[in-house]
């Protein structure tokens, strides 16, 4: 094996290794990584479309790389004078299951067979607070479909300046909800079921 190969090969048994690693310490918490930051962590309330608090805490988890990625956007979208809310961050397997149950629709619930990208810390709900948007949270809706987006051309306008800000710091959008990105790599994290405790 020359030395590259054997480079590669360490490289990638690290990344199994990672795959493995205990779920605890691998997420920051966001209020603590982006202080100050909007939150509005509606699965801890019973304003959501399951109708009953499934988080036992109003907690916006995420992996490092992502809150680090976030942080910036949030300070991309302040500089425009927007301000980033976050609706749901790091989210425990056994709630994605409990999710798919109500929702079995893998456009806007993810099958927990293969787990959503939020099961990773890798994905995040967000907003701009304070101004109009196209729907309201988990409008299951072509309204809230990037391509058919409802709401009036301030709003639209809103959900795109929050999409590019986004998209600028390597946060992809879900096609189906405005909502919706994913972190680039996300593929790299293991999905997770420590619980949101307070
Ligand atoms: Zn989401």
């Amino acid at each position: 094996m020359n030395r590259a190969a054997g480079a590669l090969t360490a490289l990638a048994l690290l990344a199994c290794a990672a795959g493995r690693a205990p779920a605890r310490g691998s997420l920051v918490d966001v209020s603590e990584a982006l202080p100050g930051v909007a939150l509005d962590i509606r699965y801890a309330t019973p304003d959501n479309f399951a109708k009953a608090a499934v988080y036992p805490a109003a907690r916006c988890l995420l992996r490092p790389e992502a809150a680090a990625a976030l942080k910036a956007v949030r300070s991309d979208l302040a500089a425009k004078g927007l301000t980033l809310k976050l609706w749901d961050c790091y989210r425990p397997l056994s709630v994605q299951r409990r999710f798919w149950e109500l929702v079995p629709d893998p456009r806007y619930v993810a099958d927990p067979k293969k787990g959503s990208r939020h099961n990773r810390g890798a994905a995040v709900d967000a907003t701009l607070a304070g101004v109009e948007m196209p729907t309201g949270y988990d409008d299951f809706s072509a309204n809230a479909h990037r391509a058919t987006l409802g709401g009036t051309p301030a709003a639209r306008a809103n959900a795109k300046s929050l999409e590019d800000a986004m998209a600028a710091r390597g946060f992809k959008g879900l096609p189906t909800e405005w909502w919706h990105f994913d972190f680039a790599g996300w593929e790299r994290f293991p999905l997770l079921d420590e619980p949101l405790t307070p």
